[in-house]
């Protein structure tokens, strides 16, 4: 990942990490008891207090800044286990803390050695909430359509900035102490840091949203808001895009686990309720139409982005570069599961579901945020086929081929954890990108997002393998051989999806091709989804007695 040496290798140990876990859930369950949430939710506020309480008393935000400037040091794991706590309490909660450490970011990777020193020690001591201001109208996904400007002025004899223009949907936004901002200067995109009491930046009303609720998001209005020319990140104009994006890969990581929080929040939910729900003469537990429908494979997608987010934030920790797509896959896996977990989980609470008091209500409308802020799921669908068909070219279409050939190898040592279907998969992907090489299918838009999605189903396959077989997850507490259940689950639907639908839209798009449906293993990849049943009966009771009523 293209980012400074700031956040590399940083991390805390795991006594301390459990005391923040334990602490954050000890203070949930005194100050925010479901009651509580459904109210914040009810009346659109965002709650002062709790973040006085998180920042103030447990110090929550030092976690993401680094020792030398006052704070704890946290890592990318560090990250990922305290975003998920948190989700699974309350995302819009989550929320404010994510635009803190969004705001930060920018600092931490691009700022001078001085402004880290002067902002960072501030925000650690103060405990200051934070807004990144990034997104306007016009300017989403497609931040270089950037309006906000940035103009070098004298002001009062010194060199500063005034800043005009408008951002949008901005977290902390009325709340915050501080605002980064990022606007064209003449050198190009830039972030600037905005303190409360400028009087050139105002905050629109507090949005009416869908979901998170309890996190505040407005407008703001630059309207020559003078700064001093060293509020410009990194002193150099031109590097706000670049610093942008090496935040993207982190923050990303981050919203993955908002994903997996506050999917897990609603599953255990539905699990807990199937077993007191009596229908038909038995608990809802016992029917498999059920429970391999709304439950199975709901914990199967949220562990395999478990796993990913896991194997992502271990290379980062250790210091790898380059792991942005990575990242968008962790986020896109993770985000997609948590969201369809939640709708899951309304359908099998019934009426019950469809009600405020039961929470999954609360949960689905909050999680649906994060399939669209830190990157749409279309965006990161674009961003992973655009990197991956980068490799597999380069690679002369060996990249997937090989990693198949590694993950038959897995199977041979270890056959329980679905590695064999994982390798089919890839192998299928392989095969795919070739074919749209050589028929030029990419030209179309949707073929290349689908590789995107296919790509995030192989890859996510292949790393679950791995993980079950060699480092399957401490954090659920679900036993290892459900895990390699799970795996093998995920990796079967992965070598059908990724096969099927990778045939079927380069046939859509390009020829009839009977090579490439000579070349696909059809009859494997048939035979591969023996046992599939028999699968998803282990992990529903696994889930039962792991999450009883
Ligand atoms: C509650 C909330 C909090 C937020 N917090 C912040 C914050 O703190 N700071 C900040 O800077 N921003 C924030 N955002 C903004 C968020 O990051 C953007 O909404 C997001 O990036 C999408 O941009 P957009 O809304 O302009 O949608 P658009 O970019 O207009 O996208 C609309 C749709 O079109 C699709 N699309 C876009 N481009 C393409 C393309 N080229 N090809 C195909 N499909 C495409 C998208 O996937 C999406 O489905 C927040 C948004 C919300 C709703």
């Amino acid at each position: 990942m293209a980012r400074g040496d700031a956040r590399l290798s940083m991390s805390i140990d795991a006594e301390t990490l459990d005391m923040v876990v334990s602490t954050l859930r000890e203070y949930a369950e005194r100050a925010l008891k479901p009651e509580r949430l459904l109210e914040l939710d009810r009346i659109n506020e965002f709650p002062e207090q709790v973040h006085h309480d998180l920042y103030g008393d447990i110090g929550l935000h030092l976690l993401f800044i680094p020792q030398e400037y006052g704070g704890m040091g946290g890592g990318a794991h560090d990250i990922y286990r305290v975003s998920e706590v948190l989700a699974r309490i309350d995302l819009g909660i989550a929320t404010g803390v994510l635009a803190t450490f969004l705001g930060t970011d920018p600092i931490t990777v691009g700022g001078t050695p001085e402004q880290k020193q002067r902002w960072m020690k501030r925000i650690a001591e103060e405990g200051l909430l934070v807004a990144y201001g990034a997104t306007e109208p016009q300017a989403g996904s497609d931040l270089t359509s950037l309006k906000t400007t940035a103009t070098p002025v004298t002001h009062e004899g010194r060199t500063c900035y005034a800043l005009n223009g408008r951002k949008q949907w901005i977290s902390n936004g009325g709340v915050a102490a501080i605002w980064l901002i990022l606007a064209n200067a003449p050198g190009g995109a830039s972030w600037f840091v905005v303190e409360r009491g400028n009087p050139g930046i105002t905050a629109g009303k507090h949005e009416d949203k869908h979901g998170i609720r309890a996190s505040n998001t407005t407008a703001l209005f630059l309207e020559d808001a003078i700064v001093p020319a060293d509020n410009l990140v990194g002193g150099v104009e031109g590097q706000g895009l670049v610093q942008a994006q090496a935040v993207f890969g982190y923050t990303r990581l981050m919203v993955a686990a908002f994903g997996l929080g506050g999917g897990w929040s609603a599953l255990e939910r539905a699990i807990r309720y199937a077993q007191e729900r009596v229908a038909g003469g038995s608990p809802l537990i016992r029917k498999q139409g059920f429970t391999h429908k709304l439950l199975v494979p709901n914990a199967v997608r949220l562990e395999a982005a478990r796993a990913f987010i896991e194997f992502t934030a271990e290379r980062i920790d250790s210091g790898k570069p380059d792991l942005a797509t990575e990242g968008a896959i962790a986020k896109y896996l993770a985000t997609e599961a948590g969201n369809r977990a939640a709708e899951d989980a309304i359908q099998a609470l019934g009426g019950y579901g469809y009600t405020r008091e039961y929470m999954v209500e609360k949960i689905k409308r909050d999680v649906r945020i994060t399939t669209i802020y830190e990157g749409t799921s279309e965006i990161l669908e674009w961003t992973i086929a655009r990197d991956r068909w980068q490799l597999h070219l380069k690679s002369r279409g060996a990249h997937y081929l090989d990693w198949a050939r590694r993950a038959e190898q897995l199977h041979v040592e270890r056959p329980d954890v679905g590695a064999d279907n994982a390798a089919l998969a890839l192998r299928a992907l392989a095969t795919v990108l070739e074919r749209c090489r050589a028929d030029k299918l990419t030209r179309h838009q949707h073929v290349l997002f689908r590789l995107g999605e296919l790509v995030a189903l192989a890859e996510g396959a292949a790393v679950f393998a791995e993980r079950a077989a060699r480092a399957p997850t401490k954090v659920v507490p679900l036993p290892p051989s459900t895990i390699g259940a799970m795996s093998r689950v995920f990796a079967r639907e992965a070598a059908a999806r990724v096969a099927f639908e990778g045939a079927r839209w380069a046939v859509a798009a390009g020829k009839p091709d009977a090579d490439l449906l000579g070349s696909m293993d059809w009859n494997q990849v048939l035979a591969g989804q023996a046992g599939g049943i028999e699968d998803m009966d282990v992990i529903a009771g696994s889930l039962a007695q792991t999450f009883p009523a």
